[in-house]
């Protein structure tokens, strides 16, 4: 298993990205078992054998797009995404249902999320729909 909350690899530059096909941005790849977890009647989905990308700009309404440029938007997702959310209703931790207004509320929780994290209880590879570990969404206190 790799660690899904390490912070380390923000700024390198890494090769798995690939650039949205809407705003023209570059993005890293997501695990196709995450796409499968948050797209709408994922039976009805016809997935290829490609790699696809999570694009967290909160202007752009692609959430994934593949290596051939189609492009998946929010509103063929089941899940509301926490960085395209711009209400405080917006959901930052899946794993644990904690909204951002709930964060900023009760500064407790991000410690309970740390903890959890830190004792592998934990799922934001699946349970995020950016596949990555959501305590850098945490409001800064
Ligand atoms: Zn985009």
């Amino acid at each position: 298993m790799s660690d899904c909350c390490s912070t380390s690899s923000v700024s390198k530059p890494s090769p798995g990205k690939y650039r949205c096909p809407v705003n023209g941005q570059n993005y890293n790849q997501v695990p196709l078992k995450t796409v499968v977890h948050h797209i709408k009647e994922p039976w009805h989905w016809k997935s290829k054998t490609q790699t696809y990308y999570f694009c967290d700009d909160p202007e752009c309404n692609v959430v994934y797009f593949g290596d051939d440029n189609s492009i998946i938007t929010c509103d063929h997702l089941r899940t509301s995404v926490g960085v395209k959310d711009k209400t405080d209703g917006a959901t930052i931790c899946y794993c644990f249902g904690v909204s951002l207004k709930d964060a900023t509320q009760d500064i407790y929780i991000r410690e309970y999320v740390t903890r959890q994290t830190k004792d592998r209880m934990c799922h934001c590879e699946i349970s995020n729909p950016s596949s990555k570990c959501c305590l850098k969404d945490f409001p800064k206190s």
